[in-house]
């Protein structure tokens, strides 16, 4: 009964933010529109920071719909989603929980990194993805009908999935499934550019450089440097850090903590962005 709220990581965009920049990379954008549309719910998959947040964000904006977001973990209980009595002044209150809100809202609600949320939690999904659209909350009695406007959006990263964690074929039978991917380079390129604004050929050599790395697949990476890392890797250089050590930051450092194979990713950092120095350092350190 008592309110965990405060430990529940969700946000709430509304229609009135601006148009984030999203770049498309396929046809996801007209099959969301058609999904939104004929009110099917969505299930994206793909690696960690290639884009899946940005493109509800951006279709959110582009359908006109408030988007709540909910970063799901372990810990996440179906109350968490739905709601739970709260304790005020003089008596208990009910509290409508993210999901409940955006039924209420007609907006669309997006579950980042669903397989992590515990398995009674996707069981509340069940009845809101079938052609009922109904979401029962017993503690109030009520049974919401989702309007035409309300969306499910669920997201996860198939690299992570272990057998405990997989999704459930009953549960992922009921969503119309987006595959993301890092982008082509060319894409990828324009993307870097479109956040960060640093000029083509420091994009060019970024996105090589990003490539060369997500090549290397004998170490001990346990996934790819992603889109996001590459913005973080420009935007350090962009305002004046050091390019070899911007790159140890935000393309080597995060991926691994086995020191060999930091030192055999900085190997090709330092081919694309060593200066004589630093290369000349590497090969007869002090
Ligand atoms: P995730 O897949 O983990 O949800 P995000 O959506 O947060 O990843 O993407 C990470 C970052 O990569 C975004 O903040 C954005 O800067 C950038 N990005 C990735 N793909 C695109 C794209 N197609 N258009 C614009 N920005 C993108």
């Amino acid at each position: 009964m008592v309110s965990k709220m405060g430990a529940l990581e969700h946000s709430k965009i509304n229609e009135k933010t601006e148009m984030p920049y999203y770049k498309p990379i396929g046809n996801e954008v007209e099959l969301f529109e058609r999904a939104f549309r004929h009110q099917l719910p969505v299930l994206i998959k793909g690696p960690t920071g290639c884009g899946k947040t940005r493109f509800v964000t951006y279709m959110a904006a582009q359908l006109n719909r408030p988007l709540y977001t909910v970063a799901c973990h372990d810990d996440l209980t179906a109350a968490d989603l739905v709601g739970r009595h709260l304790i005020g002044h003089e008596s208990t209150y009910w509290s409508d929980g993210p999901l409940t809100r955006a039924v209420r809202d007609g907006a669309i609600c997006y579950l980042d990194e669903v397989v992590e949320a515990r398995k009674d939690t996707t069981v509340v999904l069940h009845p809101l993805t079938d052609d009922r659209r109904i979401l029962p909350i017993e503690r109030t009695n009520e049974r919401l009908q989702a309007p035409p406007e309300f969306m499910l959006v669920v997201s996860y990263n198939p690299g992570y999935q272990n057998l405990l964690k997989g999704m459930k074929p009953s549960t992922r039978q009921r969503f119309v499934a987006l595959r993301f991917n890092y982008p082509t380079p060319s894409v990828e390129q324009e993307i870097l550019i479109g956040e960060t604004d640093i000029d083509e050929n420091l994009a060019q050599r970024l996105v090589n450089l990003t490539n060369a790395l997500r090549q290397l697949k004998d170490h001990d990476i346990e996934e790819a440097a992603s889109t996001r890392l590459l913005i973080y890797a420009a935007t350090l250089i962009k305002h004046g850090f050091d390019p070899v050590e911007a790159c140890r930051a935000a393309l080597v450092e995060p991926l691994t903590d086995d020191m060999e194979t930091v030192e055999a990713l900085m190997e090709v950092v330092l081919a694309t962005f060593g200066t004589r120095q630093q290369i000349t350092e590497k090969i007869n350190p002090k």
